[in-house]
């Protein structure tokens, strides 16, 4: 009864905004027609992504980096795997599309970088997925045929011609502000952390940290959350994520939409490319169903430790330009 009262929410002006409205998104790419009548006959619900997600998400356990095949030295093997496919590819942001900066401000996109991603949503849906709030990363992204998932999917908008609009967890932002708060004075001890306040949720990045006193960072983040039961915490890289406590993720992002564009069918193959922990989130529920592909090199920390779901692994973003450029092709 919940989840049924939670899809006629979502469903409503706030919530999925579509227009009755048939154009043509990309070359390739399905022609997309979207009516308030057929919102609810493709499921665009919290239901139903939740049991695409049970349906193809078996239990596979996450193996080691060293154990991933290089997306690149298996180009042959992938074009062989994607010929007469549609693909939809979905791209994490900072660490995917430009190197990890020291500021999150400072992780501009180079003009190379750009022109790829164009000229490959020209070719098939592209979505950048990112834990930024949606309208920083589509400022720095700066194309108008991508589909922006910012919040780590919270807040999802495509453009004009491809009504889809989610929002999830928008009514923790003031909870959320006055958690950022809270936070400043705890770590105020601490030169270098920096405190991103986003719509839904809170970044503490402690990269500018001396390397003595990084390590505290994340136990007085978890200390002060623990007056705040409806939030949680997640681990990135030098980054504490603070996101509101439901059932809602990157992999919910990604299958919500594929079928929200119709893309849900055997003839489209979901590539999803991704270096953070959130991004595992997408990788698992696209085992078995689509293409994970880490993006990481054993020069930064955790590296040896790290366990994926992905299928491939990519060096670096400038690799992940050289396979984006190939999916364009
Ligand atoms: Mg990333």
């Amino acid at each position: 009864m919940q989840l049924q009262l939670k899809a006629v929410l979502t469903a409503a002006p706030n919530g999925v905004q579509l227009r009755h409205r048939t154009e043509r998104f990309t070359s390739r790419s399905t022609c997309l027609v979207f009516a308030v009548g057929n919102v609810l006959a493709r499921r665009i619900s919290a239901a139903g992504v939740a049991g695409m997600t049970h349906a193809r998400n078996p239990k596979i356990a996450p193996r080691s980096i060293y154990d991933l095949p290089s997306a690149l030295a298996r180009e042959v093997e992938l074009d062989e795997h994607l010929r007469g496919k549609e693909l939809a590819v979905f791209l994490d942001y900072d660490g995917t599309l430009t190197y990890i900066a020291e500021r999150p401000a400072l992780a501009s996109l180079s003009k190379n970088m750009r022109a790829i991603i164009a000229s490959l949503a020209k070719r098939c849906t592209v979505t950048v997925v990112s834990g930024r709030d949606r309208e920083d990363v589509e400022d720095l992204v700066g194309l108008d045929n991508v589909i922006y998932a910012g919040n780590h999917g919270f807040d999802i908008a495509a453009p004009n011609n491809v009504a889809v609009r989610r929002e999830e967890g928008m009514e923790f932002t003031e909870r959320l502000a006055r958690v950022a708060s809270d936070l400043q004075k705890e770590l105020a001890g601490f030169k270098g952390v920096l405190i991103e306040t986003k719509k839904a949720s809170v970044a503490v990045h402690y990269r500018q940290v001396t390397a003595e006193t990084r390590k505290e960072v994340p136990l007085v983040v978890a200390r002060t959350l623990e007056q705040h039961p409806e939030l949680r915490l997640t681990h990135g890289k030098m980054v504490c994520e603070i996101q509101p406590k439901v059932d809602w993720d990157k992999g919910r992002t990604v299958l919500f939409l594929l079928e929200a564009l119709g893309l849900d069918t055997p003839d489209v193959i979901p590539i999803y490319v991704g270096d953070d922990i959130t991004d595992e989130d997408a990788f698992r529920a696209l085992k078995g169903r689509g293409i994970g592909v880490f993006v990481g090199n054993d020069s930064e920390d955790g590296f040896d430790e790290r366990k994926t779901s992905a299928d491939y692994i990519i060096g670096d973003p400038s690799e992940v330009g050289r396979l984006l450029e190939r999916l364009a092709r």
